[in-house]
């Protein structure tokens, strides 16, 4: 018996397909996992017993590191937060708020503004150098004439990563191209895994050859921004050097006295257009406390 440390990149119908460095291995889950009240997940580590390093049994899942709903992952590392800047239009406050839910959510995003191919250099070096100056990772890509993929691709080693944003933007084709160009053969189970298509449509991993993961599928479906209201400005990270100096500690910079976030804004030190997000998540967040009480 193989006792062997591993990834599940795919699950259907009770069967589970843990990438180990064995190859991937289908997996079923004994059955104190019913009783424990955990089910396997995709992206779930987990240690298996193995015979014959075909198939096995889910022995322990490792504690997660998080967990999103929609679609159902785990320790998922980065978000790709992909927004074209015509075609369709840009969406700010959309992107702002992504960023802020995959920062709650322990999820580091990346930027990417892609279909570069129709739209003015300076028109997306503009957006870009926003959230670069902040200290996000912020890219221009093309999935049209491949400009910025390879870099985007480096990002992805590694970590465990999706791709979200609004629909049009390119997701699909973007995450295609990564899976026909860089992902890692699985062989003769792949085929196995594919033939069991026709059942339920369900979230899988794409390993690639660079030792990243990528969800083939998008998240950030629905949006939750789950935080209290005083909380949020810890989520705009430009903030946090001027908000010391806030006459009160809980200043939440809105129409408080002597507030720095402000002044800093007027200065021009931090973007007007993010500060003026922040200002309408906050209004966002009042509604849906009041809605709730
Ligand atoms: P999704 O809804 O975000 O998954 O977007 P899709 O991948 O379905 O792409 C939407 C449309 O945009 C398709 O017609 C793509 O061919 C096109 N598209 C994707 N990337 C680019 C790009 O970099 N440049 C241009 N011009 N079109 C693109
Ligand atoms: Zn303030």
């Amino acid at each position: 018996m193989n006792i062997l440390k591993g990834r599940i990149i795919k699950g259907i119908a009770g069967f589970y397909y843990v990438k180990t460095g064995n190859g991937v291995i289908e997996c079923r889950a004994r059955g104190k996992f019913r009783i424990d009240n955990i089910k396997p997940i995709v992206g779930d580590i987990v240690d298996i017993a193995t015979l014959n390093n075909i198939d096995g049994y889910i022995i322990k899942i490792y504690p997660r590191k998080n967990e999103l709903a929609r679609p159902l992952v785990s320790n998922v590392d980065q978000a790709v937060i992909v927004f074209s800047i015509i075609n369709p239009k840009i969406n700010k406050l959309l992107l702002d708020k992504m960023i802020v839910v995959a920062l709650l959510n322990d999820i580091e995003p990346i930027i990417c503004i892609n279909k570069i191919d129709l739209c003015r250099r300076e028109d997306y070096e503009e957006i870009l150098n926003i959230y670069s100056r902040i200290g996000y990772r912020a890219f221009p890509i093309s999935y049209v004439t491949k400009a910025g993929i390879k870099e985007l691709k480096d990002e992805l080693s590694g970590k465990t990563s999706f791709f979200s944003g609004p629909s049009g933007v390119g997701k699909s084709s973007i995450i295609n191209s990564l899976q026909s160009e860089f992902s890692v053969q699985t062989g003769e189970l792949s085929e196995r895994i594919s033939r069991g298509k026709h059942t339920t449509r369900c979230v899988e991993l794409i390993p690639l050859n660079n030792g990243g993961f990528v969800l083939d599928t998008p998240g950030f479906t629905s949006l939750n921004v789950d935080v209290d209201i005083e909380n949020l400005k810890y989520y705009f990270a430009e903030f946090e050097q001027f908000q010391k100096n806030c006459r009160f500690s809980t200043c939440i910079h809105e129409n408080e006295p002597c507030c720095s976030v402000k002044k800093a804004v007027e200065e021009g030190l931090i973007n007007k257009d993010r500060y003026l997000n922040y200002l309408i998540l906050l209004k966002e967040l009042r509604k849906n406390q009041k809605r709730r009480n």
